[in-house]
């Protein structure tokens, strides 16, 4: 994983567009489907090189909706998250 979208999310869409990389999906195409929407972790960069901290999270109105999940091999991630936080699924914006 990467970061995560839980089962808080309201889909509300205010997160899906602004993704540089395009990893969130709506509920419709959630393949989870259970009306949130989702992030594709193989596709999630975590935003490095985009932005100062995970977009998605920023935008998102539902508090702690967006939480730290395990980093993907071979994808970019944030070295200053530690392994505990990403265990705990701790919200990216607290
Ligand atoms: S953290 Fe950045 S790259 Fe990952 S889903 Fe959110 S906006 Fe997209
Ligand atoms: S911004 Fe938050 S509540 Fe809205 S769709 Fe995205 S994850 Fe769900």
């Amino acid at each position: 994983m990467s970061v995560k979208i839980t089962d808080i999310c309201i889909a509300c869409g205010a997160c899906i567009d602004e993704c540089p990389v395009e990893a969130i999906v709506d509920d419709d195409d959630n393949p989870n489907d259970d009306g949130c929407y989702f992030v594709h972790s193989e596709k999630c960069v975590e935003c490095v090189g985009h932005n100062d901290e995970p977009a998605c999270a920023s935008a998102c109105p539902t508090e702690g909706c967006i939480v730290w999940d395990a980093v993907v091999a071979s994808q970019p991630h944030r070295d200053d998250i530690s392994d505990d936080k990403r265990s705990a699924h701790t919200p990216v914006v607290e």
